[in-house]
């Protein structure tokens, strides 16, 4: 089947609507993709954003994307590196609202669950859990120490306390 093929002013937008095909859509009649090539944050995109459509009470064809992430209909995308549909939009968005120093503490939470060890760096390192490698532990060890170090001086940079 024919697909389709945008500008390269897409690269403008963040924001892929549907209807700004709909013309295009029904003179090509039965594309099942539209082609979109773009770069964002220096990296270049091209791929083919899958279309599908439903048939409305009042006749003719109405046509979808396919969200790439979870391959869900919907009249409108968002830029997020790939096009996603709103709802994934907003899932990626959660996280992005985290601070890096939120996602140093969240890691080294899972590192301490990991190895079983009491919750809060404060409580300091414990012992090897029974049953892990000790490569795996030596992993775990060095990055949590890292990450520990990290935290501390973020901490100290924010009471602005090191110089
Ligand atoms: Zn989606």
């Amino acid at each position: 089947m024919a697909a389709l093929a945008t500008t390269s002013s897409l690269s403008d937008y963040h924001r892929l609507s549907i209807s700004t095909y709909r013309d295009q859509l029904r003179k090509s009649g039965k594309a099942s993709s539209i082609d979109v090539a773009y770069s964002y944050r220096g990296k270049s995109y091209r791929y083919p954003i899958q279309l599908t459509t439903t048939a409305p009470h009042y006749g003719g064809l109405r046509h979808w994307f396919i969200c790439k992430s979870c391959s869900n209909r919907a009249s409108v995308l968002y830029r997020k590196g790939i096009y996603v549909c709103r709802r994934c939009m907003r899932l990626g968005y959660q996280s992005q609202l985290q601070t890096p120093i939120d996602r140093q503490f969240d890691r080294l939470s899972a590192i301490r669950e990991r190895l079983e060890w009491q919750r809060g760096v404060a409580h300091g390192i414990g012992e090897r859990p029974k049953g892990m490698h000790r490569t795996t532990y030596d992993k775990l060890m060095s990055e949590h120490e890292q990450l520990t170090a990290k935290v501390w001086q973020a901490s100290l940079d924010k009471l602005n306390c090191t110089r």
